[in-house]
Formats: C-alpha cells, sequence, structure tokens
C-alpha cells in the first residue's frame, strides 16, 4: 500500500480506485498462472432486458474481467425472456465445466423471479456469493464465496491497517447485499457488530459508539459529522445522485472528515472494490474447480 493522501480536514482519504488497482493487478496474477496449468478462468455474465444502469454494470465488469485476462462472456437476454427460459440458461451454465463464475445481473425485469434464479445457481459459481449455500457457509465460518460489496469493505480495511479485532463495528443498513453479510465478515474479525436499520432508535448515537462506521443505506448525507465519533474510520456504501446530478454517498463527507481518522469518499471509494472482488472470487472459484484452491 502507498502513502495514503491526508485530506485538509485531517481525516485520511481511504484510495478505492488505488487499492482495487492492486487487487485487480494480484488477481491478473493469479489468473496468469492458472493459464499456466491450463486452465483459463472465466466468468459469465447474464443480462435481461434493457435497464440502463444494468448494462453499464455489466459493461464495466467485462471490460475488468477482461483487463484481469478472464476469458468473458455476457448473455443478453430479451425483456420477453420467460422465467422458463432463465433457468434453461443458468442450468446450462451450471452444468458447463468451462465456466467458472456466473453472475445474473439483478434487478431482473418485472415478472421474473430472481430468488428462484439464485436459488438455483450453482453455489461454486455464485461469484456475487447469494445463493443460500453461500449464506450459510458465511455464517457457518465454511469455505464459499462472499458478497463483492462486503468482501471489498473488509478488504479497503485490512489494506488501510485498520484494526478489527475488538473494535466496535457498527453498520447503518441490513440489506441482504450489504449489510448481513458485512456484519458476519466483521464478526468472523472478532469485531462487536451493531447492525442498524430504519427502526433503529437514537441513530446518531448508535453511529457514536463505532470505532469503525459504515453506511450501507441509500441516501444522501444521512450520516452527519457529529454522529461521528473523533477518531473512528467510516466506509461509505450509499450510492445517491445529489440534487446537481453528481454522486453522493450516505455520509456527509465534509463533516466527516473533520472528525474521522480516515474515510471513503463516493466516488472512488467502496465503490471500485466491488468489481475487484468480484475478479477475486472468480479467480477463486476457478481455482477451486481446477483443484489448485488459493
Ligand atoms: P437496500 O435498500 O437493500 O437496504 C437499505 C438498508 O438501509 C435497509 O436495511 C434499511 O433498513 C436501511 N435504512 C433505510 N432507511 C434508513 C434510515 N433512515 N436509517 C437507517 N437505516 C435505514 O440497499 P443496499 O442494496 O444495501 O444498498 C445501500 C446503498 O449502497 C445504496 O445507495 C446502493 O446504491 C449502495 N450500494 C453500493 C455498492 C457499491 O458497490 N459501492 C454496492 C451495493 C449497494
Amino acid at each position: 500500500m502507498g502513502e495514503p493522501v491526508r485530506v485538509s480536514e485531517g481525516a485520511t482519504r481511504i484510495d478505492g480506485r488505488k487499492i482495487a488497482a492492486e487487487v485487480r493487478a494480484e488477481v491478473a496474477l493469479g489468473v496468469r498462472a492458472l493459464r499456466d496449468k491450463g486452465v483459463h478462468a472465466s466468468l459469465v455474465v447474464v443480462l435481461v432486458g434493457e435497464d440502463p444502469a444494468s448494462r453499464v454494470y455489466v459493461r464495466n465488469k467485462d471490460k475488468a474481467a477482461t483487463e484481469a485476462g478472464f476469458l468473458v462472456r455476457t448473455v443478453r437476454l430479451s425483456a420477453e425472456t420467460t422465467q422458463a427460459e432463465l433457468e434453461d440458461v443458468v442450468r446450462g451454465l451450471n452444468t458447463d465445466p468451462e465456466v467458472h463464475g456466473v453472475l445474473v445481473q439483478l434487478p431482473l425485469p418485472k415478472g421474473l423471479d430472481a430468488g428462484r434464479i439464485v436459488d438455483l445457481l450453482d453455489p461454486r459459481k455464485d461469484v456475487d456469493g447469494l445463493t443460500p449455500a453461500n449464506v450459510a457457509a458465511l455464517v457457518m465460518g465454511r469455505e464459499g464465496l462472499v458478497p463483492c460489496t462486503p468482501a471489498g469493505c473488509i478488504e479497503l480495511l485490512d489494506r488501510h491497517g485498520v484494526e478489527l479485532e475488538g473494535c466496535r463495528f457498527v453498520i447503518v443498513g441490513r440489506s441482504m447485499l450489504v449489510g448481513k453479510p458485512l456484519a458476519q465478515l466483521a464478526l468472523a474479525r472478532h469485531a462487536t457488530v451493531t447492525i442498524c436499520h430504519s427502526r433503529t432508535r437514537d441513530l446518531p448515537a448508535r453511529c457514536r459508539e463505532a470505532d469503525v462506521l459504515v453506511a450501507a443505506v441509500g441516501r444522501a448525507k444521512l450520516v452527519q459529522g457529529d454522529w461521528i465519533r473523533p477518531g473512528a474510520v467510516v466506509l461509505d456504501v450509499g450510492i445517491n445522485r445529489g440534487e446537481d446530478g453528481k454522486l453522493v454517498g450516505d455520509v456527509d463527507f465534509e463533516a466527516a472528515a473533520k472528525v474521522a481518522s480516515a474515510i471513503t469518499p463516493v466516488p472512488g471509494g467502496v465503490g471500485p472494490m466491488t468489481i475487484a472482488m468480484l475478479l477475486e472470487n472468480t479467480l477463486l472459484a476457478a481455482s477451486r474447480s481446477a483443484g489448485s484452491g488459493r
């Protein structure tokens, strides 16, 4: 890790783009090493319909995975695809030995049942870490694949040298994608975890208890500067469009940076880590399938 950049107010800005680039470079080395053993690690992304945001996400994932040396294929299906047709596609990918990672881009168009698709996906190829088997593995501390955004949060903290053991780790948001799996990861690292949500009483007070505070809500600038304990580390997962059209997080960055010891910006913080961890998961899936572990 290079020298962290200090922002004028005092907090260190945790540079997610730089750390993600490091992870991606390491993954690229792993992909090359696997190729030397005769296995070309591969990722298939399934995109159903024309949702503009999903198309951008899929394009970015395709580009990043291709740059890291993976064999990447995007299966594009029309918004009229039936549940049975989509399930057939997933079954085909499950049984294709050349395919190591499968990602079905969510949300699916109306009428398609994402839960059934997730249930059907082979957990060994589930690089988003969303299948019931992978959720159970995470809770039980067994080998599996972990959702990318929470994995990226832990990676950022680790590479920033934040000690998690015994720390008070407060997460705002309890989604299956971010809050809940992050709580499990932090627990596994011996943090004392509090999960807050929309019905939490006195949210500012709970946040003020945090040594590490993670905001994953989806409400611009919900977390105020005076919610932060002096010296805390703040990770902002939120991605919101401000009134001026610019991206803003769930934390009031300017105010928080005056109090925190380190903070992630939006954009350029947690966001880039999500794709980096997707690549890491795909390499892991390919390595396990090739029997070489990691
Ligand atoms: P979600 O809508 O599934 O969950 C939001 C959570 O916030 C819920 O658990 C809810 O209880 C809680 N919440 C809502 N209002 C609240 C309030 N007023 N006070 C406290 N808690 C409240 O969202 P999600 O999928 O977990 O995503 C959260 C945010 O993170 C969104 O902005 C999303 O765009 C962003 N996100 C970013 C990345 C990334 O790569 N950086 C990845 C996933 C999600």
